[in-house]
């Protein structure tokens, strides 16, 4: 048994990731990649299997999984279609505040209905003013009463742009404020009005229709609140961001296992014409497959360990839970930038899924938190200085 497998709890929803990891994403991964489609057959199939919903309670319908299990359902995704992981990630990361803040009218209007599988979510934190800066806010809502006028939403790089019902979104209701002092909303996308404001046309992640989008229109206080006006900081940042870090990680492991398996595939499967050998009987790219596997290994026992201590704990490091985003992304660009090399002019060519695997990679390093500003803190953690 490896020190990895599923315990006998997490297994049901694991082996249903990987079943249709396999039977469904993986047949049209290259397809949407291909088209920058937004793989919403595969969001049916995640609902009926019960995914979409498998952090929320039991008692509201959900699955109830633990961290783990959720880290390790992400990370199968992503081995077979990085961009449906992603989108995933997102829907799981929006909503994880939601149901862990919801007050009884957002239990019966939202999180029912997505444990059901009825509806999908989304984050939409970062601006293009501010861009990988996400922890200040520019876009501005004005109190009405009971209520919020959206006077200046403007988000950038929305994952499921349009497609999503519900986006997770830090607002400022004060313009004076100052940073982190921001109210979170789930802003219902049949309430509002809303525009994509460009295309999405990413190296990687192709299909994750990630758009600017702009809202305008009204959002009820009790509705579409999370938690209290400007609770962003207390209430809703410390219940957001661990699994939001550790599912980032998930996205960039499941991408750096698909590579490993298509590397195998491919050094298993290149014979040479004159001596019948294949690459994987020569000693230099048994190597590379040790370094890879290395590098995955290393990578998973820190994530799985951080995610192991957040079920335990409910809380974890913060500078663990920043590192793992990085350490996942890095060990995705090393895998894939290895499996390249190893995969010759035919995976250069596009024989196989290699180069979509180094496009997704490359996206984890701009994504916020980026690996850059992830550096960065943690260094000023290390010598005792303020992160911002
Ligand atoms: C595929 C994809 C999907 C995304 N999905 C979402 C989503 O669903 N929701 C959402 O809210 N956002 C999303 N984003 C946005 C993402 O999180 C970042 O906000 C965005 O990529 C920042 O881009 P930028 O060009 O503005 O970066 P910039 O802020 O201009 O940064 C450019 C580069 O400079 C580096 N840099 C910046 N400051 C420093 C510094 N002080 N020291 C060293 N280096 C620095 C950054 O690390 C980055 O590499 C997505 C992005 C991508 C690529």
């Amino acid at each position: 048994m490896s020190l990895f497998d599923p315990l006998d709890h997490q297994r049901p929803l694991v082996e249903a990731a990987e079943r249709l990891a396999e039977q469904v994403l993986r047949s049209r991964a290259d397809e949407v990649d291909h088209t920058a489609e937004f793989p919403r057959h595969n969001f049916d199939e995640l609902a009926k299997a019960g995914l979409l919903g498998m952090r929320i309670p039991q008692k509201w319908g959900g699955q109830g999984a633990d961290i783990r299990t959720a880290v390790m359902v992400i990370e199968r995704l992503a081995r077979a279609c990085g961009s449906t992981a992603m989108c995933f990630k997102m829907h799981c990361e929006a909503i994880e505040p939601l149901w862990r803040l919801a007050n009884d009218e957002q239990v019966e209007a939202f999180v029912k209905p997505l444990a059901a599988g009825k509806l999908l979510a989304t984050t939409a934190i970062s601006e293009a003013g501010t861009g990988s800066h996400t922890w200040v806010m520019q876009s501005y809502a004005t109190r009405a009463g009971d209520a919020y006028d959206l006077t200046e939403v403007h988000k950038g790089w929305v994952t499921s742009s349009g497609h999503a019902d519900l986006y997770f979104t830090p607002i400022l209701h004060d313009k004076t404020a100052g940073v982190g002092n921001y109210t979170a909303f789930m802003i219902e996308k049949a309430a509002v009005d809303w525009t994509i404001d460009g295309a999405w046309n990413g190296l990687g992640m192709r299909a994750n229709a990630s758009s600017p989008m702009t809202f305008r229109g009204q959002l009820k206080a009790h509705r579409h609140r999370l938690g209290d006006e400007g609770g962003w900081q207390k209430q809703v940042f410390p219940v957001f961001m661990p699994f939001s870090m550790i599912t980032f990680a998930a996205v960039y492991l499941g991408i750096a296992e698909g590579a490993f398996a298509e590397a195998i595939g491919h050094v298993t499967g290149r014979t040479y014409g004159d001596t019948g050998s294949n690459l994987a009987k020569l000693d230099g790219i048994q190597r590379y497959i040790g370094e890879m596997r290395l590098s995955l290994d290393r990578t998973r026992a820190f994530v799985m360990a951080v995610a192991a201590q957040l079920d335990a704990d409910g809380a974890a490091d913060p500078r663990h839970l920043i590192e793992t985003v990085c350490a996942a992304d890095e060990t995705a660009l090393e895998v894939t930038r290895i499996a390249m090399n190893i995969g010759g002019g035919k995976s250069y060519a596009g024989a196989n899924a290699l180069g979509r695997y180094l496009r997704d990679a490359q996206a984890g390093s701009v994504m916020a938190p980026t690996d850059d500003m992830i550096k960065l803190r943690v260094g000023r953690i290390s010598l005792g200085l303020p992160q911002f």
